[in-house]
């Protein structure tokens, strides 16, 4: 019993040092989003940090523009730059498989109100979480808040639970009014994130991908692509990047691995309507009477 409560302390100490970890980041990356700055100096700059505090990226630093809701992340050269763009910066961190993901809208457009609705969907629904809330609860405050503002929440998108190595766990969390839901136990870590939109709430796949991650391991007949499977084994269950890569015939070994059910991809995520979007996120820890933000 005594180990059980340390293994829990343990645990819990790890989310906490993700969270303080992936603030320290943020924060300092958040400076570097300037008209003119290079996306990839930025996502370079997260992921390099990252480390150098003593945790490990969870997944590729995205950094999502405008209608790009999510899972953009730059490309191997990279040499786009900000413009006067809405940008979403989502961060995840892990210590020893123990995850904190945030994000925060940085604002280069003009675009303050959409930027405020989704920050304070983010609080009020903070303000209600504790054990024994209904999912649905935290749905309907993110998506009267966000209408409050005359904007739409981006009904598609949810926050999520974390869990040792996997991004994203049950239990969903909706960002609008949704009929049922599920109750939050204490002790677990979930993710909120709401979205906001001046588009039509909804958004698709893009064209664009630049973000994998392996779903199942067996054996595989391509040298190429059994290079590339052994040099995955490092990021487990996480999600990569394309640019973290040097396997050879790359391309062509992901396709490979895709095809054969080894690996998922994550294509840009894109507001139907062309709406502009912005995301506030941070992770919680549920108690009995409230909840602990890690990444305060
Ligand atoms: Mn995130
Ligand atoms: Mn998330």
């Amino acid at each position: 019993m005594a180990d059980k409560v340390q293994e829990v302390e343990e645990i819990l100490a790890n989310y906490l040092t993700a969270g303080e970890i992936l603030s320290t980041v943020r924060e300092e990356a958040k400076e570097k989003i300037k008209v003119g700055a290079r996306l990839l100096d930025v996502a370079e700059f997260v992921e390099q940090r990252t480390i150098e505090l003593g945790g490990k990226p969870a997944f590729p630093c995205n950094i999502s523009r405008n209608d790009e809701a999510a899972h953009a992340t730059p490309r191997t050269g990279d040499e786009d730059v900000f413009g006067k763009d809405m940008v979403k910066l989502d961060l995840g961190v892990h210590v020893d498989g123990y995850i904190a993901d945030s994000a925060v809208t940085v604002d280069l457009s003009g675009n303050p109100d959409l930027v405020k609705a989704s920050e304070e969907a983010l609080a009020t629904a903070i303000d209600i979480i504790k054990a024994g809330v209904n999912t649905a609860e935290i749905g309907e405050v993110i998506e009267e808040t966000i209408r409050g503002y005359g904007f739409k929440p981006i009904a598609n998108l949810t926050g999520h639970g974390v869990a040792r190595y996997l991004a994203h766990t049950p239990p969903s969390i909706p960002n609008r009014h949704m009929g049922h839901g599920v109750e939050l136990e204490p002790g677990q870590i979930i993710a909120i994130e709401p979205f906001a939109t001046d588009g039509a709430g909804k958004v698709s796949d893009g064209t664009l991908t630049e973000i994998f991650q392996v779903v199942q391991n067996k054996p595989i007949r391509m040298p190429a692509a059994r290079k590339l499977m052994k040099e995955l084994q490092e990021y487990k269950t996480l999600p990569f990047a394309k640019r973290w890569l040097t396997s050879p015939k790359l391309d062509l070994s992901l396709m490979q691995l895709e095809r054969t059910g080894l690996i998922t991809s994550f294509p840009v995520l894109k507001e139907v309507r062309g709406g502009l979007v912005s995301q506030s996120e941070h992770t919680v820890i549920v108690t009995e009477d409230g909840c602990e933000v890690t990444t305060i």
